[in-house]
């Protein structure tokens, strides 16, 4: 089959590789439909995150059609349409049964790899490094599913492909974002970032009853899309300053709930900005936390920190002191997507909203080397990317 393998920093080719077989009898194997590229895979493009091998296939955002099914397998049939959310969740552990799902105990093979660098190991994720199992991903032709009863979700005919796709990370990302913030009525929510996860976490932060949303980036037409799309107020960083301006904006107070949508890869162009991108050019450090530090320092008295950017190492210079004495509360994580699937294919069958909206290109596999590039340097007002195989 083809699949689209990573080969190393900046260098990603739509390669013929085996297809995938069943293992195990709770496996399924799902010809793909849609899938698409996500701002984490950029982290996998740039190189930072490690323990990613030359010929892994990448991809964590698909559904498709079940083709072949394992023994134990009875709630699916081979023709099923489904989505399969990015984290791999037995079920069955301590973790899944708290609906933690993203932190399951049992899906990771290589959780000592995890243990060593964070205590403790969380779920395995579809193509997203060795850390995380070493899972073959979905922006290929075919992919096993494990734990396929609980990991893969029929969808419903009123839900298109492309609708779909964003179930299985991006859309319950923003949500469970927004969700993390415990927004009350008249609160204001500031965003950075109006990447995918940004602008699904702004149009949720509304859906669960956020007064005003204000996003923050710096790329025009992102910008305007919050505008459209979450009826967000936009800040452009490079023409104002961000803590003054949401000090204007919220009446001197600050923003009730701050969501950190950019993660460890944040533009900037302030002194701390340099000094992250000086000390990771000469390998002494890992996350560049720009955003972080302007949310936390934005954030109300008594406000929510909320991180759906994903963070890997040991973040510099944070303003722990400021979160400390305003009594901030933090949350953050790996999306536990198995959770929101059945309220949000309801939200997009009730046309409350429609992830569809944003995406910007469409490809082939064979594209996805150009489009990857595209996509990391924000070329061509691309927002998000869907490949057909
Ligand atoms: P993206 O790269 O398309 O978007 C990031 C946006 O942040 C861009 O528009 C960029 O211009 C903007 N930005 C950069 N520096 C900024 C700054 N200093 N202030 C404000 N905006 C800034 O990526 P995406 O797909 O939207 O993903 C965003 C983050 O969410 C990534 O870190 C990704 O890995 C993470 N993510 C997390 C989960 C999860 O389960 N927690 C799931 C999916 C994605
Ligand atoms: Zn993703």
């Amino acid at each position: 089959m083809k699949a689209v393998c990573w080969e190393g920093t900046e260098d990603v080719r739509t390669l013929n590789v085996a297809d995938p077989a069943i293992l195990n009898p709770r496996d399924v194997i799902v010809r793909v439909r849609a899938t698409a590229i996500c701002g984490s895979d950029l982290h996998l493009y740039g190189g930072m995150i490690p323990s990613m091998q030359a010929g892994d296939i990448l991809g964590h955002e698909f559904m498709g059609e079940v083709v072949e099914t394992g023994a134990a397998i009875t709630s699916l049939q081979v023709g099923d349409r489904v989505v399969v959310p990015f984290a791999i969740a037995c079920g069955g552990c301590f973790f899944c049964k708290k609906q933690l799902f993203s932190l399951c105990d049992n899906s990771n093979p290589n959780a000592a790899l995890a243990e060593t660098m964070y205590g403790y190991s969380g779920s395995g994720l579809f193509g997203y490094s060795h850390i995380y199992g070493g899972y073959a991903g979905g922006q290929a032709e075919y992919v096993r599913v494990p734990f396929a009863d609980v990991g893969a979700f029929k969808l419903t005919p009123n839900v298109t492909d492309e609708q779909a796709v964003f179930l299985a990370d991006i859309l319950p990302t923003g949500y469970m974002a927004a969700e993390n913030c415990g927004i009350e009525p008249g609160d204001t929510v500031a965003v950075w970032g109006c990447g995918p996860v940004g602008l699904m976490a702004m149009k949720s932060a509304v859906l669960l009853g956020a007064e005003r949303v204000i996003a923050i980036d710096r790329i025009p037409e992102r910008l305007q899309l919050a505008v459209q799309f979450a009826g967000a107020e936009p800040l452009n960083y490079e023409d104002e300053g961000v803590l003054e301006r949401l000090h204007d904006l919220t009446y001197g107070q600050g923003p009730d709930r701050c969501i950190d949508a950019v993660g460890m890869e944040a533009h900037g162009t302030t002194v701390d900005a340099w000094y992250d991108r000086i000390k990771q050019a000469v390998y002494l450090g890992t996350d560049r936390p720009h955003a972080l530090r302007e949310a936390i320092q934005a954030c109300r008295k008594g406000g929510t920190v909320s991180i759906p950017g994903v963070y890997g190492g040991l973040l510099d210079k944070l303003p722990f002191g400021a979160a400390f004495a305003k009594g901030l509360k933090f949350a953050m994580g790996q999306t536990h997507v198995h959770k929101y699937l059945d309220l949000l294919m309801e939200k997009i069958e009730t046309s409350q909203i429609d992830p569809a909206q944003i995406i910007s290109h469409r490809g082939t596999l064979d594209d996805a080397p150009g489009l990857y590039e595209t996509f990391r340097n924000k070329q061509d007002a691309c927002t998000k990317i869907v490949l057909t195989p």
